[in-house]
């Protein structure tokens, strides 16, 4: 999705495999990036079945307990709830620590990294004013972002972030807004609403991937 992005921290742009000034102190007396963020930190199909393997909840009690949704240009994706007058996560616990750290979501995992998308591929950048904890240690974007086959969550994050472009391309050209809506409710009930099963996640949100893009080239040859 686009995000105002500061040209200056786009200087510097990295692979998993590069070192980046992130580490800041396990986060010691911090909380800033877990409050006030309104609907930004949005999920991916693999950050809520993450969410629902580590907390044994389907979709509808994710979105009871924690999650709301929000259109981001055009397509409808489920965000954390931030709740009170702070702000804050609904899974910021009373110490102000995560309390779902091992199924946080993939933002939460790359921040204040960011992610730069250029000709097909993305690399990782740093968000300068995002976190003001000073100083920083430099960390391997790999273990900073502490995910299982990094290299396969990669490649989904990529076709991910394809299949979201292609939406918003057919949107362009949905004159009554039908098809948009159709596609949201698809989306909403193809990647979220049906479990992973057993099987690997990264092999099932391809297969969707391909469903759903299969779809989308139908409805492009009709509009
Ligand atoms: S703003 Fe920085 S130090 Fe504070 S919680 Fe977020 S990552 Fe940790
Ligand atoms: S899920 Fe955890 S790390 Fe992410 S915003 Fe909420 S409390 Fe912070």
């Amino acid at each position: 999705m686009k995000r105002e992005v500061l040209q200056s921290d786009l200087e510097k742009l990295y692979t998993a495999g590069d070192m980046a000034k992130v580490g800041c102190r396990g986060c010691a007396g911090c909380w800033d990036c877990c409050q006030g963020m309104g609907g930004s930190v949005l999920l991916d199909p693999l950050d809520v079945w993450r969410l629902e393997k580590g907390l044994e909840k389907d979709f509808p009690a994710l979105m009871q307990l924690c999650l709301e949704l929000g259109a981001v240009d055009g397509v409808v994706l489920p965000h954390l709830r931030m709740e009170g007058g702070e702000e804050r996560c609904v899974f910021l616990n009373a110490e102000n620590r995560c309390a779902v750290h091992a199924h946080r979501p993939g933002f939460c995992r790359m921040f204040p990294l960011g992610r730069y998308y250029q000709n097909g591929s993305f690399r990782y950048f740093l968000q300068h004013q995002e976190c003001r904890m000073e100083p920083k240690t430099k960390v391997k974007v790999e273990k900073w972002l502490d995910m299982p086959n990094l290299k396969r969550y990669e490649a989904c994050i990529l076709k991910w972030h394809d299949l979201l472009e292609q939406m918003q391309d057919i949107f362009s050209s949905d004159e009554d807004g039908q098809l948009s809506k159709d596609l949201n409710v698809y989306l909403l009930e193809h990647f979220y609403a049906q479990p992973c099963d057993e099987r690997d996640c990264y092999e099932q949100f391809e297969e969707r991937v391909e469903q759903m893009e299969k779809l989308m080239r139908i409805c492009a040859k009709n509009t």
